[in-house]
C-alpha cells in the first residue's frame, strides 16, 4: 500500500506537510549534545507559547503514544488520596477511568452525553473532588467540551484541572491561562500533524508542585524534569519526531501563528459541513470541534459501508467507529495539511458514492 496515493481524513495519523516528511527521510542524529538540547528547548518554548502556559511551566517529552501521556499524568500527579472527577463521554474518557482504576486513584466515572459541560456545576455529582480530568475533544464521537466553563468550576472548587488536548491542539483554541488549565497532554500524530511516537505533558507551577515519588522507572516525571533542565530526557527520545516538532512549531508561526491554523481548520470544517448538505448525512453532535466532523447516515445506510466504499472506489480514508456505533457514525478529520482542493476530493467522492449531483 503506497499511502501517498491516498487522501487522508483519519483523526490520526493525519495529513503531514512535505517539509515535515522530508525531515523524516534523513539520518537520525546523535542527541546527547548541546545541539540537540537546543532542539528540546525550542520545542518546549514553542509548545508553552502555543498554549499560553503561565511562567514557570515545563514540558515533559515521552517517547510513547498519547495514552502514555494520559497514564503518566495520573501516575505522577494523583493517588488514592485524591478524588478525581473523570469526564466520560466516550472511548477516551473511558480510558481515563481505566487508568484511574489501574493505579488505584479514587475517582468518579462522570458519564456524560449531549452536553458540552458549560453547566458542569449543575451536572456534576455533588462530592468533594481534588481533580478534574477531561479529553477536551472526545475523539471517539467528535465532541468538544467547554474548557473555560470547566476551568472556572475547577478553580472555584480548588481542583487540579487536567486536559487531554491531543485531538484539538492546533485546530481548536486552547489557552492554559484563560481556562485555568494545570496540565495539558499533547501527542504528535493529531493536530500537530507529525508521525506518532511522541507525547508531551505540559505542567504549570501548580501541577509541578503535585509531582510525587512513584513506582515507575520510565514514567518518573521527576527524572524528566531534572534532565529537562539541560534540554535532555532520561532515555533516548524520539529524536526525529522532536526535529519534526521543532520544524512544525516554526511552520505554524511562519504561517501566521496558531490562531491562523485554528482559523484555517475552522474554515475547512465549515466548508465541508456546508458542502455536504445535499447528502443524506447529519451531524452526530452539535458540539463539533474544528478538528473533526462526525456524521450519521439518515437513509439507513451503514456507516461502515460508506467508509469502505470511499476507500475502495476513491482512495479516500475516513474513519469508522468500533463497538455499537460501528454502523451508525463515521468520522472525518480536518487536522493536518488541509486545503479546499484537498477537501473537495472527499466531498466529490461522497456525492459520487451517493450518485447525487453536487450543487
Ligand atoms: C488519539 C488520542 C489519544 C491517544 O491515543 P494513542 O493511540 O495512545 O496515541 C488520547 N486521547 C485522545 C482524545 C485522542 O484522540
Amino acid at each position: 500500500m503506497i499511502y501517498e496515493d491516498y487522501y487522508i481524513f483519519t483523526p490520526g495519523p493525519v495529513k503531514m506537510s512535505q517539509e515535515i516528511m522530508d525531515i523524516g527521510a534523513k539520518q537520525t542524529p546523535y542527541f546527547r549534545n548541546c545541539e540537540f538540547s537546543e532542539v528540546t528547548f525550542a520545542c518546549e518554548k514553542g509548545l508553552l507559547e502555543m498554549v499560553n502556559a503561565p511562567k514557570g511551566s515545563k514540558v515533559i517529552f515521552l517517547t510513547a503514544s498519547g495514552t502514555a501521556g494520559m497514564e503518566s499524568v495520573v501516575m505522577n500527579l494523583l493517588s488514592k488520596d485524591d478524588n478525581a472527577l473523570v469526564v466520560n463521554g466516550g472511548g477516551f474518557g473511558g480510558r481515563f477511568v481505566e487508568i484511574c482504576k489501574t493505579h488505584d486513584v479514587t475517582h468518579r466515572d462522570f458519564k456524560v452525553a449531549n452536553t458540552n459541560l458549560s453547566d458542569i456545576e449543575a451536572l456534576a455529582p455533588q462530592e468533594d473532588y481534588s481533580a478534574l480530568i477531561v479529553n477536551a475533544h472526545e475523539t471517539s464521537v467528535g465532541h468538544l467540551y467547554d474548557l473555560n466553563a470547566m476551568g472556572a468550576y475547577a478553580q472555584k472548587n480548588n481542583m487540579l484541572y487536567i486536559v487531554d488536548a491531543i485531538s484539538m491542539l492546533v485546530t481548536d483554541k486552547l489557552d492554559m491561562q484563560e481556562s485555568n488549565i494545570d496540565v495539558v497532554i499533547a501527542s504528535s500524530q493529531k493536530g500537530l500533524a507529525l508521525p506518532p511516537g511522541l507525547t508531551m505533558v505540559i505542567l504549570n507551577p501548580k501541577a509541578l508542585e503535585k509531582v510525587q515519588e512513584i513506582k515507575s522507572l520510565y514514567f518518573n516525571f521527576k527524572d524528566y524534569l531534572s534532565n529537562g533542565e539541560r534540554g535532555q530526557t532520561p532515555y533516548t527520545p524520539a529524536v526525529t519526531i522532536m526535529l519534526q516538532l521543532e520544524a512544525r512549531l516554526a511552520q505554524i508561526k511562519r504561517l501566521g501563528g496558531v490562531e491562523r491554523s485554528i482559523a484555517n481548520a475552522k474554515a475547512m470544517s465549515e466548508y465541508f459541513r456546508q458542502s455536504i448538505k445535499g447528502l443524506p448525512l447529519k451531524a452526530y453532535t452539535p458540539y463539533m470541534p474544528n478538528a473533526m466532523t462526525t456524521l450519521t447516515p439518515t437513509d439507513g445506510k451503514s456507516a461502515m459501508d460508506i467508509v469502505n466504499g470511499l476507500e475502495e472506489a476513491y482512495k479516500v480514508m475516513v474513519c469508522p467507529n468500533g463497538g455499537e456505533l460501528r454502523e451508525v457514525i463515521f468520522r472525518v478529520s480536518h487536522m493536518g495539511e488541509m486545503t479546499k482542493e484537498y477537501t473537495d476530493v472527499l466531498i466529490d467522492s461522497l456525492y459520487d458514492y451517493y450518485k447525487i449531483d453536487r450543487a
